[in-house]
C-alpha cells in the first residue's frame, strides 16, 4: 500500500468543485486516510515549490495559492501515486485529456485544480509537510477485497 498526497488547490475550493474531485477518488477506491482545510503560508509554499522558485512567475503560482484556503488529502492504495497522477492528467488543463481532473476542470496551466505528488519519494516528503503524523489514519477498508481480489 502507499499513500500520496492531494492538494484541492483554490481553483477547486473556489469553484466548488471540492466535493465531485473527493468524489472520483472514492470511486476509484482510493481510501481516504487524512484529509484538512487549511491556509497556506509563503514558507510553506516556498518549501512545497521550491523546484520553481527561481522562475519569474514563481510569485504568482505563491499568490494563487493563497487566493482561499486548500484542502490537502491523504490518499491510500496500491501504487497510489501513480494512479493519482494518471487521475490528475498533465500540468496543463487545455492539453489534459478528457477524463481527467485537469482535463475535465481546467483550461490552465496555472488553475489546474489540483496538486499530486509525482513519485513515492516526494509523496512521503509531501504527507510529513501538510500532516502531523496523528492526522493521517490506518483504519480497515471494508471493500479492499473487492477493490483488490489478488492483485
Ligand atoms: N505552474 C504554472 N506555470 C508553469 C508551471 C507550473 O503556473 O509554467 C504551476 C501549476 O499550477 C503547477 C504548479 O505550478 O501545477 C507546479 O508545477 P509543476 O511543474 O510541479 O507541475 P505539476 O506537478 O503540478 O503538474
Amino acid at each position: 500500500m502507499e499513500k500520496t498526497l492531494v492538494i484541492l488547490k483554490p481553483s477547486a475550493v473556489q469553484r466548488s468543485i471540492v466535493g465531485e474531485v473527493v468524489s472520483r477518488f472514492e470511486k476509484k477506491g482510493l481510501q481516504i486516510v487524512g484529509m484538512k482545510m487549511v491556509s497556506l503560508s509563503d514558507s510553506i509554499l516556498e518549501e512545497h515549490y521550491s523546484h520553481l522558485k527561481e522562475k519569474p512567475f514563481f510569485k504568482r503560482i505563491k499568490d494563487s495559492m493563497q487566493v482561499s484556503p486548500v484542502i490537502v488529502m491523504a490518499l491510500e492504495g496500491l501504487e497510489a501515486v501513480e494512479v493519482v497522477r494518471m487521475m490528475a492528467g498533465p500540468t496543463n488543463g487545455r492539453k489534459a485529456q478528457p477524463g481527467t481532473i485537469r482535463g475535465d476542470y481546467s483550461v490552465s496551466v496555472q488553475e489546474n485544480i489540483i496538486h499530486a505528488s509525482d513519485s513515492p519519494e516526494t509523496a512521503e516528503a509531501e504527507l510529513k509537510r501538510f500532516f502531523l503524523e496523528n492526522e493521517i489514519f490506518n483504519y480497515p477498508s471494508p471493500a479492499f477485497v473487492n477493490l483488490y481480489a489478488n492483485d
